[in-house]
């Protein structure tokens, strides 16, 4: 009774990386959609070149856009 109820839930969580992992993202540098995942967490702009530390499987993270801001605030200091 609980393996199946169990599987589905990791399933679509699996799916939705996935999903996330294969898309293309839009690049903060030059402003076209062609950043892909390169490898864990390293994602590449196939336009610019440019390498950027994302989320795991997905461009960005909500922790990674607070760290940012944080970063962003600390340094007008
Ligand atoms: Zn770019």
């Amino acid at each position: 009774m609980r393996t199946p109820k169990y599987g589905r839930r990791i399933r679509k969580l699996a799916e939705a990386a996935i999903e996330q992992k294969r898309a293309s993202y839009e690049c903060p540098k030059c402003g076209k959609k062609k950043v892909r995942r390169k490898s864990f967490s390293l994602w590449e702009c196939r336009s610019c070149g440019t390498r950027f530390a994302g989320g795991a499987y997905t461009f960005s993270t909500g922790a990674g856009v607070t760290s940012l801001r944080l970063i962003k605030e600390y340094s007008k200091e």
